[in-house]
């Protein structure tokens, strides 16, 4: 599995005796953890197009 840096979107690098990845590209150094609440906080900044279309829905049936 390849992990993808959350700032840039350049490949990450696990280091094993540290439990850190580092990114390749921009040197962000993280935890596994810190990796996948970044990951999640980007999600949620950049909702995709299928979310925004299933809140219109919602509003949509919600006015019957
Ligand atoms: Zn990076």
């Amino acid at each position: 599995m390849n992990e993808v840096c959350p700032e840039c979107g350049g490949s990450l690098l696990y280091d094993i005796s540290t439990k850190r990845h580092t990114c390749k590209n921009c040197g962000l150094y993280m935890t596994k953890e810190e990796l996948r609440r970044l990951t999640d906080e980007k999600a949620k900044k950049a909702p995709s197009k299928t979310e925004r279309q299933s809140e219109y829905l919602q509003w949509w049936l919600s006015r019957k």
